[in-house]
């Protein structure tokens, strides 16, 4: 069988493969409401709220979808808060950033419901703000536990010298009238078994300031989605810390919603012999896909293998200038051909948002997938967007 009908096959996805435009991000909606359905159910059992991290997934079409599980949006920025207020109806807007402008805090106090400070000099400069608001909004803290298990540093809050959250030296127990909750971010990709490892640490450190308040925030990172999550003790965690306190708990997975829920398709422009087979694709490591750099991490491509596994080796490099746009080395069963499409897995998340158009290198396409419409293009770029950044 033709290798791009297989591989399309295999995740039962109906696709006209000749008309498939390529790069293009494919959001199937089936995978994305199994997590959704997943992440409802811990709502359901603990009475906990989730909200969806937009920085790592901000493809607002979906909104209404995610919006009909979830209990809001969390944000990092004035845009990111805009966005969930805008494109989720009448749900939760928490906002937190590391420092707010003054200049965007008359529109952030319009947005948003929960606002969290990384620190006390933050709070006191925008608490008069914020009480003389027409509207009831909800303020918190970010501590820094100092606790975490995150071998990444560039991805580890809790690392030596960090900026992000108030660490129980720095906390000050007399400025705390007006606030209302805890919030602490300290994971990445991980189990429950870290997050209890966390909570101990948590409620050693600042069960004291807890007792005062109305809600906690467990942050991101939380991998709930993933199939040897232990949701179990995650249920166990957000009782324990509710019973104790009395306070209502809040989650932020950015990861966790639409983990695994999406592809980018790429094609096979040519290829280059320099002592191994060099493929080069339509799409490109520093422009669609920055973490594979970044992290670094090598994505997994449907139906390939690592080389050994597989009789024909090729190194996937994408169509910029850098060196370095190097996707990985993989094996293949046949050999690849020119306009073969690729299909690289998990690719809804922190892709998306951090595409770039370095080296006038073309956005990927924007489509989602379900059983009633098919393969649906919800956005195609151009020339204007490359163009309109720049002057
Ligand atoms: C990044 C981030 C999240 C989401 O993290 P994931 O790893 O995508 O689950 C949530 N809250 C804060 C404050 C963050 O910085």
């Amino acid at each position: 069988m033709d290798r791009n009908v297989e591989t399309f096959r295999t995740l039962n996805l109906s696709i006209d493969i000749s008309k498939l435009p390529t790069p293009i991000y494919i959001v199937d909606e089936r995978l994305l409401e199994k997590n959704l359905k997943i992440l409802k159910d811990v709502m359901d059992k603990t009475g906990c709220k989730i909200l969806l991290a937009q920085k790592a997934f901000s493809m607002f079409s979906l909104y209404p979808m995610i919006g009909r599980y979830l209990s809001g949006t969390a944000a990092s920025s004035l845009f990111e808060a805009r966005l969930g207020f805008e494109e989720m109806k009448g749900k939760e807007v928490h906002i937190y950033a590391p420092a707010y402008r003054e200049d965007d805090f008359d529109e952030i106090i319009k947005i948003c419901d929960h606002i969290i400070f990384n620190s006390f000099s933050q709070w006191k400069k925008y608490k008069d703000r914020i009480k003389a608001a027409v509207k009831e909004i909800e303020c918190g803290l970010r501590i820094n536990p100092e606790y975490s298990e995150i071998e990444t540093e560039i991805y580890n809050p809790c690392a030596a010298g960090s900026r992000l959250g108030i660490t129980i030296d720095n906390f000050r127990d007399e400025d705390l009238t007006g606030i209302d909750g805890l919030h602490f971010h300290t994971m990445c990709e991980q189990n429950s078994d870290v997050l209890k490892r966390t909570i101990e640490v948590v409620d050693r450190k600042f069960g004291k300031y807890i007792k005062k308040m109305k809600w906690i925030n467990f942050g991101g990172g939380h991998h709930i989605t993933r199939p040897d999550y232990d949701i179990d003790t995650l249920i166990e965690c957000i009782m324990y810390i509710k019973n104790k306190y009395n306070v209502e708990i809040y989650l932020e997975p950015g990861e966790a919603i639409a983990l695994n829920a999406g592809y980018l398709a790429a094609r096979v422009l040519d290829f280059v012999k320099n002592n191994i087979d060099i493929a080069i694709l339509d799409t490109s490591a520093a422009c669609h896909m920055p973490d594979v750099i970044e992290m670094p991490y090598k994505p997994k491509i449907v139906g390939a293998g690592e080389p050994g596994d597989y009789p024909h080796i090729y190194r996937l490099g994408g169509l910029t200038c850098l060196a370095g746009d190097i996707i990985g080395d993989y094996s293949f069963k046949e050999p690849l051909k020119e306009g073969d499409i690729l299909l690289f897995t998990d690719m809804a998340i922190y892709t998306m948002v951090k595409n770039n158009t370095f080296n006038g290198v073309n956005l990927p396409a924007i489509a989602t997938y379900n059983d009633e419409d098919g393969l649906k293009i919800i956005k195609t770029f151009g020339y204007e967007d490359f163009k309109g950044r720049l002057s």
